[in-house]
């Protein structure tokens, strides 16, 4: 068996601990003579399992009461719609675009009611995080909506958005436990998993209580209402239950590594090593403002496509895979999520210094 160093934007690494974890329990997790794919989600043992993940996640990101946990289905794209649905009561909201996933959502607001993009980054190919302290909030806005860390552009939010007072609803997909958060800043924190935390398909929403109402726009299915879940604890019918084990595993993972700051220390280390290594390179430039550098997503372009072709071609063969940037970007993207170990991001600066070296006359 030989693991390579994958910089996928996701689905993406996972610890490897936990994985292995995962293999030991597969054919009988712990004396129950099944796999957690067999069980059912009413049994006791899932039971501690789903009650055990929301209580480490409450811990790790110090959640307050007043706030619900749900593991959902549907991904983070599914929420471009549930959002709207459950929180334009004045059918007005406010979108700020930093990327194509802020973009999807502005676009699936407009559906439902008036969604108002209030700040872009598009002029700029999204490479900057725009001014957002003093921004035109509409009065009547339900809610002002951001992407936090921009996984395709690799920008992140510094300073979250003046809202004045709206609520903030924040995609965290790409960024969710890679630093603390004051949770009690924002109406709704959500994120697709299989960026940071666990396999593709579960969602995870931080919902303000208050913002859970039976008054949804008419016609929302019941499986889109925030309440039906927050009711039934996530359990309103099966949800997808291995992928919640995993998730589980993982927030034991980094609680067992200290935590959030502890996170934030180790994943600031790790992107400096690159970031460093682009600001003096002759041949690999970062292509984000340097304010707004995402910790977790790194693009990085030779300005020369064949040269980046080749770049992607011989890397890979090294087993440095995943590297190829998205098509709107060009160029390259390393995506450098909680579990890619620090080893991994010096070897692949080793790597780019090597090819630098090679491919400089
Ligand atoms: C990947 C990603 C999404 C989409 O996630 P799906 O689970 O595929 O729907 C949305 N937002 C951000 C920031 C992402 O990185």
């Amino acid at each position: 068996m030989s693991r390579v160093y994958n910089f996928s934007a996701g689905p993406a690494v996972l610890p490897e601990e936990v994985l292995r974890e995962a293999a030991d329990e597969m054919l009988d997790y712990r004396g129950t003579g099944m796999s957690v794919m067999e069980m059912s989600h009413r049994s006791k043992a899932y039971e501690t399992i789903i009650k055990e993940a929301e209580a480490d996640l409450r811990e790790l990101m110090n959640i307050p009461d007043n706030y619900k946990v749900l593991f959902l289905q549907g991904g983070a794209s599914q929420q471009f719609a549930m959002i709207p649905m459950n929180l334009m009561k004045n059918k007005v909201a406010d979108y700020i675009v930093t990327g194509q996933w802020a973009k999807k959502a502005y676009q699936e607001a407009c559906i439902y009611g008036k969604a108002n993009k209030i700040a872009s980054s598009e002029d700029k190919t999204f490479s900057y995080i725009p001014d957002c302290s003093d921004l035109p909030v509409s009065e009547d806005a339900d809610y002002v909506y951001i992407c936090e860390n921009n996984t395709i552009y690799g920008t992140k939010y510094k300073t979250l958005p003046n809202t004045k007072g709206k609520p903030l609803v924040s995609d965290v997909s790409s960024c969710f436990l890679s630093e603390p958060v004051d949770v009690t800043k924002y109406g709704v924190i959500y994120g697709g998993v299989q960026k940071n935390i666990g396999p593709a398909g579960v969602v995870i929403v931080i919902i303000r209580e208050d913002l859970i109402t039976e008054d949804v726009l008419p016609g929302t299915p019941t499986m889109l209402k925030y309440k039906i879940h927050a009711d039934n604890d996530s359990l309103y019918n099966t949800p997808p239950a291995y992928g919640i084990y995993i998730c589980g595993k993982v927030f034991k993972w980094i609680k067992a590594k200290g935590g959030l700051a502890a996170m934030k220390e180790y994943n600031e280390k790790k992107a400096k090593i690159l970031y460093d290594y682009l600001d003096e390179s002759r041949m690999f430039k970062g292509t984000v403002r340097k304010e707004d550098r995402s910790l977790m997503n790194v693009p990085f372009v030779t300005g020369d496509e064949e040269l980046d072709a080749k770049f992607v071609k011989e890397a890979t063969a090294a087993g440095f895979v995943n590297l190829k940037g998205h098509r709107t970007v060009g160029g390259m993207r390393a995506s450098i999520y909680n579990a890619m170990p620090i080893e991994g991001v010096e070897k692949l600066v080793e790597f780019m210094k090597e090819f630098e070296k090679q491919n400089t006359k």
